[in-house]
């Protein structure tokens, strides 16, 4: 049974609107403050470092490292179970903002701290694409 259309799918909010559209062109957005010129994950109103309302995307190359991660044997809640086990890690973007993510393919359980990882989009139906890690071949 494949479990992909009972994941959940993206919620939008104001803040993070333009993101998801993005994602859906296989796009991954993160702000920039226009104040203090700092980039920054996850999209919210105010810059985090400065309190900034002058905040514009800004493509990222979708290519980072392995920061931390954790491997999930037992899933927290059933939806989840059919994916376990699984990894989430913690992504140190090439721009330098970190996102807490999943690491999907099939060597992701083969993961280490410091691997190269690109961004992979998860179909999740509807044209509703999540941006997700996977393990970059050297
Ligand atoms: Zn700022």
């Amino acid at each position: 049974m494949d479990a992909t259309p009972q994941l959940p799918k993206p919620v939008a909010n104001a803040d993070s609107q333009p993101y998801w559209a993005a994602a859906r062109e296989r796009r991954l957005l993160i702000r920039r403050c226009s104040a203090c010129q700092q980039l920054h994950f996850m999209p919210r109103y105010l810059c985090p470092h400065c309190w900034s309302d002058q905040l514009e995307w800004v493509d990222s190359k979708g290519a980072g490292v392995v920061h931390s991660f954790t491997i999930i044997r037992r899933a927290p809640i059933a939806t989840f179970a059919g994916n376990a086990p699984y990894v989430v890690v913690m992504v140190e973007l090439d721009e330098g903002p970190r996102m807490i993510t999943n690491l999907v393919g099939d060597d992701a359980l083969q993961v280490a701290i410091g691997d190269r990882v690109s961004v992979a989009f998860e179909d999740r139906g509807d044209g509703d694409l999540l941006p997700q890690f996977q393990r970059s071949s050297a």
